[in-house]
């Protein structure tokens, strides 16, 4: 057995990823608890691992264990097939890129990180476009060097969604696109507004306590995790070691609440990952979309739901006595699903949020088609706003600057969020169709059996499946926008009145 490929292929798999785990700790670390003036070490740190961590994942070893191992497919088991398959894929993305490709890279990813920051706070588009340029230019030539250099931006999508493709998503937007911009018209026109200003003065510690009760009763396993704070909401690491983080304001408890929830959709994926399996491609999440599905299906489908604030409500009112004094059940069911168009992507509820994914897809179409050079992105933007979402932003940091994305090359990550949000609704009306009276489980305080049917649907799965293929596996169906359109109509309709559905949740 020892003399086997297979087995010696799963230790370097899991060496490397081991090394991959020191690394997410300590940019963890590096967002949490790193004292101002360590950062130089830090980042000597980070470069050393990086470099350990390359030349494991890119050891000629694990390329001669996948060649005996291809050569001998016949005497795999359907498993085994699924580690090498992917193994071979992740370790051509290692290995066939140039090392001065990557270097080149990796300066480039620090400067124009840089050089966005300082273009988003000058209001300086011109000054980043340079950058972004080179970042296309890169995208392609990856693409090229990974044997997609006729379907560069395809190649983006596959790499954080692997077997979505640029047609798939097209035919999937617009489908929802049709959808969804009548029924933000509905809300919008509708005379019931959002309520703003009902909470002040929410003490942290406090805020603290009530959402470490929540995540886990939603059951995020506390002896492999931990909860802390930073300037962006995070979840880093997995199985064995999940790092969630949010953020604290007095006066915005239900931001702290739902960063927290969401980032704990994302920790029970990891923690559902087979442990034993940890490293290899059968403890490993599919990819973005469907983590995505995991976090946003516990942060709207279930903890925007009256169910949820059923049990929670009065627990809420317990932690925060005075500040809840004179609020009401509606107002505060209402705040928990306003509907508020912004400019600002990250600001968004889950109902407009998807237009500002709708708008960014169509730009990176363009700029891979060639359709839009970089220096005209800031008209092509305004103009695509101002369709989509209905607004045009005053200035290019309100608008083109706004998200990190593409200052790290990030290309063809965006449409996970938005695939990640029709996956969530098409796997939720899937649990209630199996799981009767789930909704009554919340209203208790339970969600063992929503969490052990994602457990054994998604989590256990590794990565057997591509995106659309666990869709497919789950649900019997074809991933369709129809059930996030659905979910948000029966959830918002009731809310803002519209139709004759008044008042039915
Ligand atoms: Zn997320």
């Amino acid at each position: 057995m020892s003399s086997s490929p297979y087995p010696k292929l799963i230790e370097k798999l899991k060496r490397s990823h081991l090394l991959g785990t020191v690394s997410g700790l300590l940019g963890w670390d590096e967002q949490v608890n790193l004292p101002t003036d360590s950062s130089d070490q830090r980042a000597e740190q980070m470069a050393l691992l990086a470099e350990l961590g390359h030349s494991a994942a890119a050891d000629p070893e694990i390329g001669a264990l996948l060649q005996e191992l291809e050569n001998s497919r016949a005497v795999l088991d359907g498993d085994q097939q699924t580690v090498v398959r992917h193994a071979r894929r992740d370790y051509d993305r290692v290995t066939r890129l140039p090392a001065a490709f990557v270097s080149e890279r990796a300066r480039l990813n620090s400067n124009a990180y840089h050089a966005w920051a300082r273009a988003r706070a000058e209001n300086d588009f011109p000054a980043f476009a340079p950058f972004l340029e080179k970042h296309l230019e890169m995208a392609r030539r990856e693409a090229e060097y990974l044997g997609w250099g006729d379907r560069p931006y395809d190649y983006a999508l596959d790499k954080h969604d692997p077997g979505t493709t640029c047609d798939v998503i097209t035919t999937l937007f617009s489908e929802l696109k049709a959808g969804l911009i009548p029924l933000v018209a509905e809300i919008l026109s509708s005379p019931l507004k959002s309520p703003t200003g009902l909470f002040r003065g929410f003490p942290i510690e406090e805020q603290r306590r009530f959402l470490r009760e929540v995540t886990e009763r939603l059951g995020f396993n506390y002896r492999r995790g931990r909860l802390d704070v930073s300037l962006h909401p995070f979840c880093e690491g997995a199985g064995a070691d999940v790092r969630m983080t949010t953020r604290f304001n007095e006066d915005e408890p239900l931001d702290a609440l739902f960063s927290s929830i969401h980032e704990t959709g994302h920790g029970l994926y990891e923690q559902g990952l087979p442990l034993s399996d940890q490293g290899t491609p059968l403890g490993q999440a599919i990819g973005m979309a469907v983590h995505e599905s995991q976090s946003r299906l516990w942060e709207n489908q279930v903890s925007r739901s009256r169910a949820f604030w059923t049990f929670f409500e009065p627990r809420f009112r317990a932690h925060f006595p005075t500040q809840t004094q004179s609020l009401s059940s509606d107002q505060l069911y209402r705040a928990i699903n306003a509907v508020e168009p912004t400019l600002i992507r990250v600001d968004a509820d889950e109902v407009t949020y998807n237009l500002h994914i709708l708008l960014r897809f169509e730009i990176e179409q363009s700029l891979f088609r060639g359709d839009v050079t970089v220096r005209d992105l800031p008209s092509a933007w305004n103009e695509c706003s101002a369709r989509i979402l209905g607004m045009s932003p005053p200035s290019d940091s309100k608008g083109v600057l706004q998200d990190v994305h593409w200052s790290g090359g990030m290309f063809g990550y965006f449409p996970s969020y938005c695939l990640g949000n029709m996956i969530a609704a098409q796997l939720w009306y899937k649990a209630n169709a199996d799981l009767p009276g789930l909704e009554a489980d919340f209203a208790s305080g339970n969600f063992g059996r929503l969490l052990g049917w994602l457990r054994h649907a998604i989590h256990s799965q590794g990565r057997r499946f591509d995106t659309l293929g666990i869709v497919r596996h789950v649900t019997g169906e074809d991933l369709s926008p129809r059930y996030l359109l659905r979910y948000l109509r029966e959830r918002y309709s009731p809310l803002y009145l519209m139709g004759d559905r008044k008042n039915e949740v």
